[in-house]
């Protein structure tokens, strides 16, 4: 379903994603775990098109949406309007919650279909509440975000992301800027779109999660996928030492 190959994406003369290939199925669960400044982050960026890649191919369902001619030294992008047909189809958590602090809730969960498919109030209004009452804070709907622990923030901003209907998911660090008592009500959350078979790519350091989450984990450092496997190969039989020390860290 995604098709990720051969990404480069410098900063300056900062090489951050050396050569990261990526290939995933609709409907499979890969996380991404590594050191801080692995470039995991910027990887999801280059996916959703919050960074431009210098080399490499991006291909979603079968659609272009970045490839580098042969012998070129330059990736070169679809027409814009192809890109963002592309990024629509994404939906994106971020660490930091970025709820629009000026709306409530539900006016949170109906601004991007109003705004981006031009939808109708009471076309969105039963989506927005089967979602609201999914993550279980309905009854939260005319609260504003200040008025929400962190947990409850970000179950918001995953059900912002389901309202558009994404066929991805993307999530960077939804829990680390959380109390650990509130972690685990964002991960059943999440772990539920796992369960309704929810093609989803998750940049976390929830050890124990990843392994009981994913079908495929990616071990990423230094701008390289150094190890890619399943959760059994890469927490039980590590064979890249870098994983190896990497994990011996977490525990
Ligand atoms: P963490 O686990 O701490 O979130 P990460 O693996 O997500 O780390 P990235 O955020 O992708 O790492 O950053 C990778 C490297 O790229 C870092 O050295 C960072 O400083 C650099 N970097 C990221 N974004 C930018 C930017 N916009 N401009 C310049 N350098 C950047
Ligand atoms: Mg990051």
């Amino acid at each position: 379903f995604v098709e990720m190959n051969h990404i480069r994406k410098q900063f300056g003369s900062l090489e951050v994603l050396k050569d990261v290939t990526l290939h995933m199925d609709a409907g499979e669960v890969v996380s991404i775990i590594g050191p801080s400044g692995s470039g995991k982050s910027t990887f999801l960026r280059c996916l959703c098109q919050l960074e431009t890649i210098n080399k490499g191919e991006i291909i979603v369902d079968g659609q272009t949406m970045v490839s580098t001619p042969a012998g070129s030294s330059k990736a070169v992008y679809a027409p814009a309007s192809q890109v963002r047909a592309i990024c629509r189809r994404m939906g994106m958590v971020f660490q930091h919650f970025n709820l629009f602090p000026h709306m409530t809730v539900l006016e949170n969960i109906l601004e991007a279909p109003r705004v981006v498919k031009g939808m109708k109030t009471d076309e969105i209004m039963p989506i927005a509440e089967s979602l609201l009452k999914r993550v279980g804070l309905w009854s939260k709907k005319d609260a504003y975000p200040s008025q929400l622990s962190g947990g409850q923030k970000q179950r918001v901003a995953i059900a912002r992301a389901l309202a558009m209907n994404p066929d991805i998911m993307l999530f960077d660090e939804p829990t680390s800027a959380l109390d650990p008592e509130l972690t685990g009500e964002v991960l059943r959350t999440i772990k539920q779109l796992a369960d309704e078979n929810m093609t989803m790519i998750i940049v976390t350091h929830e050890m124990a999660f990843a392994k009981e989450v994913s079908d495929r984990v990616l071990f990423m450092a230094e701008g390289i996928v150094q190890e890619d496997g399943t959760p059994d190969q890469i927490f039980e039989h590590p064979e890249n030492e870098r994983t190896k020390s990497f994990l011996q860290s977490m525990l």
